[in-house]
């Protein structure tokens, strides 16, 4: 099996991580993303919607049951049906009348239309003759023939600057049930499309009325959903062309559609009394830019901590891997680089070298009788004369030399830049400054002399043969007394 690069395995280890922590955060942020807007569908549809289409119809009921009472009561006025009987004579006397009604209950208009004289009265006097073929006249006919004994009807009111009005339209009999005109009071529109102006501002929902046709009948002060105006059809919006085939009985009930990439809730509602559908709607989008928001809000938390705590791993694996690379290539004991870390920089110094080309020497360097050392005064002992002697080694070195503990009591250096004479006098000095230091360990005072192998880059070396030839130069210092200096030059320069 191959084995993976350090830097392989930490890249995948963040990997992995910021793969579960993103995953992790997105996972929660969509799951309480997809509750909340279930839980806001949930209201909107079983609750918020309702709960204005039932207030917006209890008000209209309030403001629609006190007209048909002081219709039906007009209806059975016994001074109006007499007064038609008698022939009508005096119109001043129902005009009178009418503008009494209409100032004490409060009303928008009052009228009565007789079918005899198919004269219209109202408060002000007599507006006009009914004419049959009058199309703003058809509602009498239609009273006149209906088996109910009155209707609502909104029309614009030609007595009143032809603002949109509830006219109760009551049927009038004699007293022998033959039918003498219709009656009854209107009412302005204007506190129904107040009302839908208060919910529709406060909620921001859409509140109209539609016909039995699928017209638009009646829609707050600023016109209806998506610009669509009063007498506009359901199915000449986009959207709400499926609802419009469903009429004229669409089930009262909750529809979503689609519009301009918009979901929208609906609430549709028959109103029995005026033969129209209520309908109120939302628009998702508003209702869920709040959590939509705290999602977007939620992610970039998320992004941010995720890339912070990338960010810091990242850091500490480096620092980490950094501080194991460095301590792989350092001696613990004496803190000097190791076999490892010398390759490396001895490699390198030596190509230099031989490129420019600039003379280079090593020098072996073995502390004489060490195992004597260690025996007569402890391992530990030992281990403070190497700390000593390294100490000492770096002082007698230039920044730019290569030192490294070879192993043992063995120490390695290329001076760079320096000839076998430059060499030697270095040799030398360290040889002396061994032989003159006393290393103390537990109060006593311990002595050392060094034997020093020396030898000078060649041009065609390897790091092998360069040492192999310190290491001989070496021996030949232990085996001629210790405590020297040898140098090695290379065969050529034998010869
Ligand atoms: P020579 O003059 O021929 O070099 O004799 P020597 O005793 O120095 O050489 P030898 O190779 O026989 O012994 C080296 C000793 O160094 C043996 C070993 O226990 C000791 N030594 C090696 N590494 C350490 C170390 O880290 N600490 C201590 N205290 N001793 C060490
Ligand atoms: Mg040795
Ligand atoms: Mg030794």
């Amino acid at each position: 099996m191959p084995l993976r690069s350090p830097l392989n395995s930490q890249r995948s280890l963040i990997l992995t991580l910021v793969v579960l922590l993103g995953s992790g955060f997105l996972a929660t942020s969509l799951l309480s993303y997809y509750a909340s807007r279930a839980s806001i569908r949930d209201s909107i549809v079983n609750t918020e919607l309702p709960l204005t289409s039932d207030t917006v119809y209890s008000e209209i009921q309030k403001d629609l049951v006190r007209p048909i009472l002081i219709s039906s009561m007009m209806a059975r006025d016994t001074f109006m049906r007499d007064w038609v009987v008698a022939g009508e004579h005096d119109p001043e006397q129902m005009t009178r009348y009418l503008n009494e009604v209409m100032s004490h209950y409060s009303a928008y208009t009052a009228f009565f239309v007789s079918n005899t004289s198919l004269k219209y009265y109202q408060a002000k006097g007599v507006l006009k003759k009914i004419d049959a073929n009058e199309p703003r006249d058809i509602w009498y006919y239609r009273v006149r023939d209906m088996a109910a004994p009155y209707e609502i009807n909104v029309d614009p009111d030609m007595a009143n600057k032809d603002n949109l009005t509830f006219f109760i339209n009551y049927k009038v009999f004699d007293y022998k049930d033959n039918f003498i005109g219709a009656t009854g009071v209107g009412l302005t529109v204007d506190a129904v499309i107040k009302l839908i102006d208060r919910y529709q501002q406060r909620y921001q929902r859409s509140v109209y009325f539609v016909d039995a046709f699928g017209r638009i009948v009646l829609t707050g002060a600023q016109g209806g959903p998506l610009g669509a105006v009063i007498g506009q059809s359901l199915k000449d919006m986009p959207g709400l062309k499926d609802l419009h085939d469903k009429l004229p009985r669409p089930q009262t009930g909750s529809f979503e559609y689609q519009t301009q990439g918009q979901n929208h809730f609906l609430n549709v509602r028959f109103i029995p009394e005026l033969n129209w559908y209520l309908f109120v709607d939302k628009q998702e989008d508003g209702a869920l830019t709040d959590i939509r928001q705290s999602l977007y809000l939620n992610l970039f938390i998320c992004l941010v901590v995720t890339l912070v705590v990338m960010f810091l791993l990242h850091r500490a694996i480096g620092r980490y891997q950094r501080k194991i690379e460095a301590q792989a290539t350092l001696d613990s004991l004496t803190g000097l680089p190791n076999r490892r870390g010398f390759d490396l920089m001895a490699l390198k110094a030596m190509q230099e070298a031989q490129r420019e080309p600039k003379p280079l020497a090593a020098l072996l360097i073995d502390i004489d009788h060490f195992k004597r050392l260690n025996d007569d005064h402890g391992h530990l002992a030992g281990d403070e004369v190497l700390v000593g002697f390294a100490q000492d080694l770096q002082s007698c070195l230039r920044q730019s030399d290569i030192i490294c503990r070879w192993g043992g009591e063995e120490f390695i250096i290329l001076l760079k830049d320096t000839n076998s004479a430059s060499a030697q006098q270095v040799a030398e000095k360290i040889r002396l400054l061994a032989e003159q230091h006393s290393y103390t360990f537990s109060a006593t005072s311990l002595q050392i002399t060094v034997s020093v192998g020396l030898t000078e880059l060649q041009p065609d070396d390897t790091l092998h043969s360069l040492i192999a030839r310190a290491d001989h130069a070496l021996y030949r210092a232990k085996h001629t007394g210790r405590n020297r200096v040898c140098m090695e030059r290379a065969r050529s320069q034998f010869e």
